[in-house]
Protein backbone atom coordinates (compact mmCIF):
# COMPACT_ATOMS: atom_id res chain seq x y z
CA UNK A 1 0.00 0.00 0.00
CA UNK A 2 1.62 3.19 -0.81
CA UNK A 3 -0.92 5.22 1.57
CA UNK A 4 -3.18 4.19 4.66
CA UNK A 5 -5.14 6.03 6.53
CA UNK A 6 -7.11 4.51 9.54
CA UNK A 7 -9.78 6.02 11.62
CA UNK A 8 -8.74 9.60 10.62
CA UNK A 9 -10.82 12.00 12.93
CA UNK A 10 -10.60 15.91 12.52
CA UNK A 11 -12.54 18.50 14.40
CA UNK A 12 -12.43 22.44 14.24
CA UNK A 13 -14.27 24.33 17.08
CA UNK A 14 -16.47 21.34 18.08
CA UNK A 15 -17.44 20.67 14.90
CA UNK A 16 -16.26 16.74 13.56
CA UNK A 17 -15.48 17.09 10.10
CA UNK A 18 -13.99 13.79 9.85
CA UNK A 19 -15.73 11.34 11.75
CA UNK A 20 -13.83 8.17 10.95
CA UNK A 21 -12.07 7.75 7.60
CA UNK A 22 -10.38 4.98 6.35
CA UNK A 23 -8.59 4.85 2.84
CA UNK A 24 -6.05 2.78 1.07
CA UNK A 25 -4.22 3.29 -2.17
CA UNK A 26 -2.46 0.93 -3.88
CA UNK A 27 0.67 2.18 -6.43
CA UNK A 28 -0.50 2.57 -9.47
CA UNK A 29 -3.45 3.72 -8.55
CA UNK A 30 -6.52 5.85 -9.34
CA UNK A 31 -8.98 7.11 -6.61
CA UNK A 32 -12.09 9.60 -7.25
CA UNK A 33 -13.55 11.33 -4.29
CA UNK A 34 -17.03 12.64 -4.53
CA UNK A 35 -19.22 14.25 -2.17
CA UNK A 36 -21.12 17.39 -1.14
CA UNK A 37 -20.12 20.83 -0.77
CA UNK A 38 -18.80 20.88 3.16
CA UNK A 39 -18.27 16.91 3.77
CA UNK A 40 -14.69 17.09 4.89
CA UNK A 41 -13.01 16.20 1.20
CA UNK A 42 -10.91 19.17 1.32
CA UNK A 43 -9.87 18.49 5.23
CA UNK A 44 -9.37 15.21 4.26
CA UNK A 45 -6.55 15.76 1.81
CA UNK A 46 -4.76 18.89 3.80
CA UNK A 47 -4.71 15.97 6.64
CA UNK A 48 -2.89 13.39 4.01
CA UNK A 49 0.08 16.35 2.97
CA UNK A 50 0.61 17.11 6.65
CA UNK A 51 -1.44 20.43 6.05
CA UNK A 52 -3.67 20.36 8.53
CA UNK A 53 -2.68 17.97 11.92
CA UNK A 54 -5.35 15.18 12.96
CA UNK A 55 -6.79 14.46 16.25
CA UNK A 56 -7.28 10.87 15.50
CA UNK A 57 -6.11 7.88 13.91
CA UNK A 58 -2.83 6.80 11.65
CA UNK A 59 -1.63 7.72 8.40
CA UNK A 60 1.35 5.38 6.96
CA UNK A 61 2.87 6.34 3.39
CA UNK A 62 4.74 4.23 1.50
CA UNK A 63 6.19 1.99 4.32
CA UNK A 64 6.53 4.60 6.50
CA UNK A 65 4.61 6.28 9.53
CA UNK A 66 3.49 10.37 9.39
CA UNK A 67 1.02 10.40 12.35
CA UNK A 68 -0.57 8.35 15.06
CA UNK A 69 -3.40 9.82 16.91
CA UNK A 70 -5.39 9.37 19.53
CA UNK A 71 -8.07 11.64 21.34
CA UNK A 72 -6.84 15.00 19.95
CA UNK A 73 -3.17 14.10 21.04
CA UNK A 74 -1.32 13.56 17.60
CA UNK A 75 2.29 12.38 17.63
CA UNK A 76 4.13 12.83 14.45
CA UNK A 77 7.35 11.51 13.10
CA UNK A 78 10.87 13.16 13.71
CA UNK A 79 11.24 15.69 11.30
CA UNK A 80 13.20 13.83 8.74
CA UNK A 81 10.79 11.30 8.11
CA UNK A 82 8.26 13.88 7.74
CA UNK A 83 10.37 15.70 5.57
CA UNK A 84 10.93 11.72 3.17
CA UNK A 85 7.38 11.81 3.40
CA UNK A 86 6.21 15.41 2.35
CA UNK A 87 8.59 14.90 -1.09
CA UNK A 88 6.59 12.18 -1.53
CA UNK A 89 3.73 13.38 -1.43
CA UNK A 90 2.06 15.80 -4.14
CA UNK A 91 -0.39 18.50 -4.27
CA UNK A 92 -2.68 20.38 -7.02
CA UNK A 93 -4.94 22.83 -5.32
CA UNK A 94 -8.29 24.19 -6.94
CA UNK A 95 -7.13 27.50 -6.97
CA UNK A 96 -4.01 26.72 -8.44
CA UNK A 97 -1.70 28.03 -5.84
CA UNK A 98 0.78 29.44 -8.19
CA UNK A 99 3.61 32.03 -6.56
CA UNK A 100 2.25 35.22 -8.40
CA UNK A 101 5.36 37.04 -8.46
CA UNK A 102 7.60 34.45 -9.97
CA UNK A 103 7.38 33.46 -13.12
CA UNK A 104 6.52 30.01 -14.59
CA UNK A 105 9.80 28.77 -14.85
CA UNK A 106 11.31 29.35 -11.31
CA UNK A 107 7.63 28.14 -9.83
CA UNK A 108 8.40 24.88 -11.34
CA UNK A 109 12.15 25.20 -10.22
CA UNK A 110 12.38 26.00 -7.19
CA UNK A 111 10.81 23.52 -4.77
CA UNK A 112 13.41 21.53 -6.55
CA UNK A 113 16.14 23.25 -5.54
CA UNK A 114 15.58 24.36 -2.15
CA UNK A 115 13.64 20.99 -1.33
CA UNK A 116 15.14 18.43 -3.21
CA UNK A 117 18.57 20.45 -3.32
CA UNK A 118 18.98 20.10 -7.22
CA UNK A 119 21.32 22.50 -8.91
CA UNK A 120 19.57 25.00 -11.16
CA UNK A 121 20.91 23.84 -14.56
CA UNK A 122 19.16 20.54 -13.53
CA UNK A 123 16.05 21.68 -12.10
CA UNK A 124 15.55 24.00 -15.33
CA UNK A 125 16.10 20.93 -17.44
CA UNK A 126 13.07 19.01 -15.68
CA UNK A 127 10.96 21.86 -15.63
CA UNK A 128 11.14 22.60 -19.19
CA UNK A 129 10.44 18.98 -20.06
CA UNK A 130 7.75 19.48 -18.20
CA UNK A 131 6.71 22.53 -19.79
CA UNK A 132 6.81 20.79 -23.04
CA UNK A 133 5.11 17.97 -22.12
CA UNK A 134 2.01 20.29 -20.89
CA UNK A 135 2.26 22.10 -24.33
CA UNK A 136 3.66 25.43 -22.72
CA UNK A 137 7.35 25.42 -23.71
CA UNK A 138 6.85 28.86 -25.01
CA UNK A 139 6.01 30.23 -21.69
CA UNK A 140 8.39 29.95 -19.67
CA UNK A 141 9.35 33.11 -18.76
CA UNK A 142 5.75 34.14 -17.93
CA UNK A 143 3.91 35.25 -15.09
CA UNK A 144 0.92 33.51 -13.63
CA UNK A 145 -1.49 36.38 -14.31
CA UNK A 146 -0.87 36.52 -17.76
CA UNK A 147 -1.84 32.90 -18.23
CA UNK A 148 -5.41 31.32 -18.71
CA UNK A 149 -6.59 29.38 -15.65
CA UNK A 150 -5.91 26.33 -17.91
CA UNK A 151 -2.47 27.13 -18.69
CA UNK A 152 -1.68 28.14 -14.23
CA UNK A 153 -3.35 24.63 -13.36
CA UNK A 154 -1.04 22.57 -16.31
CA UNK A 155 2.02 24.86 -14.63
CA UNK A 156 0.65 23.96 -11.35
CA UNK A 157 0.72 20.07 -12.48
CA UNK A 158 4.16 20.34 -13.87
CA UNK A 159 5.24 21.90 -10.47
CA UNK A 160 4.09 18.97 -8.38
CA UNK A 161 5.35 16.50 -10.90
CA UNK A 162 9.04 18.04 -11.15
CA UNK A 163 9.12 16.92 -7.38
CA UNK A 164 8.64 13.20 -8.37
CA UNK A 165 6.52 12.62 -6.27
CA UNK A 166 5.09 9.02 -5.41
CA UNK A 167 1.30 10.24 -4.85
CA UNK A 168 -0.22 13.30 -6.41
CA UNK A 169 -3.34 14.47 -4.44
CA UNK A 170 -5.82 16.79 -6.83
CA UNK A 171 -8.39 19.23 -4.61
CA UNK A 172 -11.51 19.76 -7.04
CA UNK A 173 -8.88 20.85 -10.14
CA UNK A 174 -11.07 21.91 -12.65
CA UNK A 175 -13.77 23.75 -10.54
CA UNK A 176 -12.29 26.84 -10.41
CA UNK A 177 -12.33 26.74 -14.61
CA UNK A 178 -14.47 27.47 -17.37
CA UNK A 179 -16.17 24.41 -18.71
CA UNK A 180 -14.18 25.16 -22.05
CA UNK A 181 -10.41 24.46 -19.93
CA UNK A 182 -11.90 21.65 -17.82
CA UNK A 183 -10.91 19.69 -20.84
CA UNK A 184 -7.30 20.26 -20.94
CA UNK A 185 -7.02 19.65 -17.42
CA UNK A 186 -8.81 16.31 -17.28
CA UNK A 187 -6.52 15.42 -20.41
CA UNK A 188 -3.34 16.14 -18.38
CA UNK A 189 -4.41 13.73 -15.55
CA UNK A 190 -6.07 10.72 -18.04
CA UNK A 191 -2.56 11.09 -19.54
CA UNK A 192 -0.96 10.80 -16.01
CA UNK A 193 -3.08 8.04 -15.03
CA UNK A 194 -2.06 6.02 -18.37
CA UNK A 195 1.41 6.66 -17.48
CA UNK A 196 0.10 4.67 -13.87
CA UNK A 197 0.93 8.09 -11.69
CA UNK A 198 -0.88 7.09 -8.46
CA UNK A 199 -3.44 9.59 -7.53
CA UNK A 200 -6.27 11.14 -5.44
CA UNK A 201 -8.43 12.85 -6.53
CA UNK A 202 -11.53 14.88 -5.21
CA UNK A 203 -13.90 15.95 -8.30
CA UNK A 204 -17.35 17.15 -9.27
CA UNK A 205 -16.96 15.51 -12.98
CA UNK A 206 -18.83 12.15 -12.67
CA UNK A 207 -17.88 11.21 -16.37
CA UNK A 208 -14.23 11.88 -15.60
CA UNK A 209 -13.96 9.90 -12.42
CA UNK A 210 -16.27 6.92 -13.98
CA UNK A 211 -13.48 6.78 -17.07
CA UNK A 212 -10.19 7.01 -14.96
CA UNK A 213 -10.76 6.27 -11.34
CA UNK A 214 -10.10 2.20 -10.00
CA UNK A 215 -12.10 3.29 -6.91
CA UNK A 216 -14.47 5.74 -6.08
CA UNK A 217 -15.35 7.00 -2.66
CA UNK A 218 -18.52 8.67 -1.73
CA UNK A 219 -18.24 10.72 1.35
CA UNK A 220 -20.90 13.04 3.35
CA UNK A 221 -21.15 14.77 6.52
CA UNK A 222 -17.13 13.57 7.37
CA UNK A 223 -18.15 9.99 6.78
CA UNK A 224 -17.28 7.48 3.82
CA UNK A 225 -20.78 6.43 2.94
CA UNK A 226 -19.76 4.34 -0.03
CA UNK A 227 -17.23 3.02 -2.17
CA UNK A 228 -16.28 0.74 -4.67
CA UNK A 229 -15.39 0.39 -8.19
CA UNK A 230 -16.94 3.40 -10.62
CA UNK A 231 -19.43 0.75 -11.74
CA UNK A 232 -20.41 -0.48 -8.38
CA UNK A 233 -20.99 3.18 -7.08
CA UNK A 234 -22.10 4.92 -10.32
CA UNK A 235 -23.91 2.09 -11.70
CA UNK A 236 -25.31 -0.43 -8.86
CA UNK A 237 -24.88 2.29 -6.16
CA UNK A 238 -26.17 0.56 -2.92
CA UNK A 239 -26.49 3.58 -0.53
CA UNK A 240 -29.87 6.24 -0.62
CA UNK A 241 -27.38 9.26 0.04
CA UNK A 242 -24.92 8.38 -2.99
CA UNK A 243 -28.23 7.97 -4.99
CA UNK A 244 -29.89 11.38 -4.40
CA UNK A 245 -26.27 13.21 -4.97
CA UNK A 246 -25.56 11.03 -7.84
CA UNK A 247 -29.05 12.51 -9.49
CA UNK A 248 -27.96 16.13 -8.56
CA UNK A 249 -24.87 15.66 -10.76
CA UNK A 250 -26.07 13.68 -13.52
P1 LIG B 1 -15.37 19.96 1.22
O1 LIG B 1 -13.98 20.07 0.67
O2 LIG B 1 -15.94 18.58 1.10
O3 LIG B 1 -16.29 20.98 0.64
P2 LIG B 1 -14.17 20.95 3.65
O4 LIG B 1 -13.16 19.93 4.06
O5 LIG B 1 -13.67 22.16 2.99
O6 LIG B 1 -15.30 20.24 2.78
O7 LIG B 1 -14.99 21.41 4.92
C1 LIG B 1 -15.62 20.50 5.80
C2 LIG B 1 -16.17 21.26 7.01
O8 LIG B 1 -15.09 21.76 7.79
C3 LIG B 1 -17.02 22.48 6.65
O9 LIG B 1 -18.08 22.54 7.56
C4 LIG B 1 -16.06 23.63 6.82
O10 LIG B 1 -16.75 24.80 7.15
C5 LIG B 1 -15.18 23.16 7.96
N1 LIG B 1 -13.82 23.71 7.91
C6 LIG B 1 -12.91 23.47 6.94
N2 LIG B 1 -11.75 24.11 7.19
C7 LIG B 1 -11.93 24.77 8.37
C8 LIG B 1 -11.10 25.62 9.18
N3 LIG B 1 -9.83 25.87 8.85
N4 LIG B 1 -11.64 26.11 10.33
C9 LIG B 1 -12.91 25.83 10.68
N5 LIG B 1 -13.74 25.03 9.97
C10 LIG B 1 -13.26 24.52 8.84
MG1 LIG C 1 -13.23 21.28 -0.85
Amino acid sequence: MLLKAENIKKKFNKENVLKDISLEVKKGEVVAIIGPSGSGKSTLLRCLTQLEQVDGGRIEIDGKLMVDAVDGKAVYSDAKTLHEIQVNVGLVFQNFNLFPHYSVLKNITDAQIRVLKRDKKEAKVIAMDLLSKMNLSDRWAAYPCELSGGQQQRIAIARALALNPKILFFDEPTSALDPELTGEILKVIKNLAKEKMTMVIVTHEMAFAKEVADKVIFMDNGVIIEQGTPGEVFSNTKNQRTKEFLQRYS
